[in-house]
């Protein structure tokens, strides 16, 4: 999502970078740019106005100080920035939970918006998070929608309250309520209720909602948007806002590669903030929406926030302790420590997508190495070291051609597979050695195969340039 609008806004940025001092029409010309590159993408048309009126009056009321900046362009860009920022909401926002537990949420939305897969995501990242939910089956309308819940709710260890069949029978309201009240009797603190959806909106669907909504009376309604579904996702979100009422918005499918209209729009249109966004199947493809990150990642600047806390959660603290003591203390980075390592890479999940959290990871050249990136490739070089013994894993120089065949076979992998992995593994423990005695540059992971060279972007040679520390998250710690 948003690959198009990003590359546009990087080659408008470009161009404005190469003018040094700058006019009024030049601004005229970027707005113009921005202007049709938000339409592209889908935005509402009212949204884009009021981004581009914004910009027009922000950069000229300080266009003579942006001259005087070293650099005018990236002023513009710090505008921009912040604008994007705002439109997708400004800050981040998180449930709130009720004073007296159980805190309610209810989900709506149209069928196959993703509410069911949303409910188990969010039922694990509540879990995750030291929190007791239930999840309440009161979709009995979409086929198998409530075995769906308890497939799931079974598969990340949520209780799930299914009183009845489903697939058009049993009374939804009445679920919802008795659901209510078996939390309050088995002490959950939150409970989450899946309730049905529609094809498209109609009079029965809003009621059948408003119904359960008042029967409940939960603390956050969300409704759940298909970000692929472009400028319609924002006419429902209207209809629904005005039928039922909601709280917050959770986008789904933001992995797909539909422009990202909605998402730009959906706030500014309802006054409603996005709450969390889930980027694929997997209940782990989901977490809270971060406005400033999305901006950034549009802007090219990536994501590293995200990606320092999903190492931060992958790595369990013994494990970093032990290699940063084994590394202090001069030992060799050993294949065991490669193991683990990518062990913790695994659970990061896909390797591309965190890869595209990098700073420029949407222009061309690195767009290209991603889509070609193997994500079989992990669990293939830890084939290989797993069918290593404790000493070839200590070390490898013991290697010879017969272990190494040995080793091949065991794995199921080619004699050739098992020397590359050797070579790039002994020159990653060079450079290791290196980093320690101060010779070194950067080293990345070792258990990356075939790493993408991450070209710098713009706005990273931008924030090595300044003094100051940026306001935005991301940038922060890039600048770090
Ligand atoms: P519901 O009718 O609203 O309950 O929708 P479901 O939860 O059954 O989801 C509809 C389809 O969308 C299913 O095939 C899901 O696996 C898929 N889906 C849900 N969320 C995402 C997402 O974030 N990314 C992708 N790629 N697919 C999703």
């Amino acid at each position: 999502m948003f690959e198009s609008l990003s590359a546009k806004f990087q080659g408008a940025f470009a161009s404005l970078r190469s003018k040094g001092r700058l006019k009024s029409d030049d601004i005229d010309e970027i707005a113009l740019e921005i202007r049709a590159a938000l339409l592209d993408s889908d935005v509402a048309l009212s949204v884009v106005d009021s981004f581009i009126g914004e910009l027009k009056s922000r950069t000229a009321s300080v266009l003579d100080d942006l001259n005087k900046s070293t650099n005018p362009a990236n002023a513009v860009f710090e505008i921009v920035n912040s604008l994007l920022t705002e439109i997708l909401g400004g800050s981040a926002r998180r449930i709130r939970l009720a004073k007296k537990p159980p805190t309610v949420i209810l989900l709506t939305g149209l069928q196959g918006a993703g509410k069911t897969s949303l409910a188990g995501k969010l039922a694990k990242y509540l879990k995750d998070q030291g929190n007791t939910p239930l999840l309440v089956a009161s979709d009995l309308q979409r086929p198998n929608a409530v075995t769906q819940l308890q497939v799931v709710g079974e598969s990340i260890g949520v209780p799930v309250f299914a009183p009845e069949p489903g697939n058009g029978v049993g009374d939804p309201v009445k679920v919802a309520k008795n659901g209510l009240s078996f939390a309050q009797d088995k002490l959950h603190n939150i409970v989450i209720v899946d309730t049905a959806g529609r094809l498209g909106v109609d009079a029965e669907l809003m009621a059948q909602a408003k119904k359960i909504r008042d029967a409940i009376n939960p603390d956050e309604v969300l409704y759940v948007v298909d970000a692929m579904v472009g400028q319609d996702a924002v006419r429902t979100a209207q209809a629904f806002q005005e039928g039922v009422g909601f709280d917050a918005v959770v986008l789904t499918k933001l992995d797909g590669d539909a422009r990202g209209g909605a998402a730009l729009s959906i706030t500014q249109v309802t006054g409603k903030p996005i709450m969390f966004a889930a980027t694929g199947e997997k209940v782990s493809d989901f977490d809270l929406f971060h406005p400033d990150r999305m901006a950034s990642r549009i802007l090219g600047l990536g994501d590293i926030q995200t990606l320092a806390e999903q190492a931060k959660g992958a790595f369990d603290s013994d494990t970093a302790a032990k290699l940063e003591t084994k590394f202090a203390s001069g030992e060799d980075f050993t294949l065991d420590d490669f193991l683990s390592q990518l062990e913790a890479m695994k659970k990061m999940g896909s390797m591309t997508k965190l890869l595209g959290m990098l700073p420029g990871a949407n222009s061309g050249a690195m767009k290209k190495q991603l889509e070609q990136f193997d994500e079989g490739e992990l669990v293939k070089t830890q084939s290989i070291v797993q069918s290593m013994t404790p000493l070839e894993r200590h070390d490898p120089k013991v290697l010879n051609g017969s272990r190494r065949s040995r080793i091949a076979k065991g794995s199921g992998r080619q004699v050739s597979d098992v020397n590359s992995l050797v070579e790039r593994f002994t020159q990653a423990q060079k450079v290791m050695k290196q980093m320690r005695t101060g010779k070194g540059g950067i080293a990345m992971p070792p258990g990356l195969p075939n790493m993408p060279n991450l070209p710098k972007s713009p706005s990273a040679q931008l924030v090595n340039k300044k003094k100051s520390r940026s306001g935005n998250p991301a940038k922060r710690a890039l600048e770090s």
